[in-house]
């Protein structure tokens, strides 16, 4: 690991002046899960790491007209005990708990995993179920990315040298809803997702379904065929939701790794969709949100 300034900026424009001042050669930490491993492995070598942990402003869940904010220090154990995420937002619950371990999901931060970019980042695809807006903040102002427009590929984002995140906002689901995050790794514990599939589905005066992935494909992606036939169906049978499974694996483009074969990862996501469809149809007909 190479030496590197450690700064501890109190404010957000603290931070950002140091950010500016680095030119591109620092780094912002927030849990550090991902990046002190990074650090380690020297995988990064920034001049300087920006620790966020002391601002206040940084810290926190929000809930104001019917939006919630997870501020970018709330760790996956706060946002996962939140009761808003818990009774509007299941999927992002399911997918915070399957996250790691206790222990990890204490430090770790939903910002940190959107903003490592990684395939594999288990609150990603329940974010872009929901429609999550990512608030960023730099020298020239503030602005706002739709979460699929910010990943824009393996470990990459659309956020500038001189920009942090501050949050994410998720306007919470009105009338019934249901959603569901299925992730299956060697492990349970402290294992990232060999694939993992997201469904949620909204009934206002006809049903939305959204469908989205983990581990398959190098950005963010969403099973627009599948969800236009599962939204077009006038009765939910097993032919429906077999079909709409099927099409999901053409919204998907796995690699081969250490953790699964591209083969094994196209066979789960169609059988994880399959699950995750059924698992959203029971629950709305059962009387969600759940
Ligand atoms: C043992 C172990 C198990 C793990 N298991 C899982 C798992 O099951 N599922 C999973 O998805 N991940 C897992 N991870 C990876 C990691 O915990 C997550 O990606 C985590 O959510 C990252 O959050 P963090 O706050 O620790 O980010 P950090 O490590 O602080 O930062 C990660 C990256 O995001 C950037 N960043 C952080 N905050 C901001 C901000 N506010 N603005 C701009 N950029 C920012 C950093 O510069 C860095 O590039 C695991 C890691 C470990 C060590």
């Amino acid at each position: 690991m190479r030496d590197f300034v450690l700064e501890r900026p109190q404010s957000i424009p603290e931070a950002l002046d140091i950010l500016k001042k680095a030119g591109g050669r620092a780094m912002v930490k927030s849990g550090g899960t991902d990046l002190i491993v990074w650090l380690h492995r020297s995988l990064v070598n920034p001049d300087c790491v920006i620790d966020l942990t002391k601002i206040e402003q940084l810290k926190g869940i929000g809930l104001s007209n019917g939006r919630i904010e997870i501020k970018a220090l709330a760790t996956l154990n706060e946002v996962a005990s939140n009761p808003a995420v818990g009774e509007k937002l299941p999927a992002l619950f399911q997918a915070c708990m399957a996250h790691s371990d206790p222990l990890i999901r204490n430090r770790a931060t939903v910002v940190g995993n959107v903003c490592s970019a990684v395939p594999s980042g288990d609150v990603i695809a329940p974010l872009l179920c929901y429609g999550a807006m990512v608030e960023i903040t730099g020298p020239s102002g503030d602005r706002t990315l739709r979460i699929g427009d910010f990943i824009t590929g393996p470990k990459k984002t659309a956020l500038a040298a001189d920009e942090i995140v501050t949050a994410i906002k998720i306007a919470l689901p009105e009338g019934k809803s249901a959603g569901c995050y299925i992730k299956i790794s060697r492990r349970e514990a402290l294992d990232i997702a060999q694939a993992a599939v997201c469904c949620t589905a909204f009934e206002s005066v006809t049903r939305e379904f959204r469908i989205s992935f983990c581990a398959v494909s190098p950005r963010p992606v969403r099973a627009t065929e599948a969800e236009r036939l599962l939204n077009g169906a006038t009765k939910m049978d097993d032919g429906i939701v077999e079909a709409a499974a099927k099409l999901a694996i053409e919204a998907v483009d796995p690699i081969t790794d250490v953790r699964a074969s591209r083969e094994y990862r196209l066979a789960m996501i169609e059988e994880l969709t399959r699950r995750a469809i059924k698992s959203c149809v029971e629950k709305l007909e059962a009387g969600g949100p759940s």
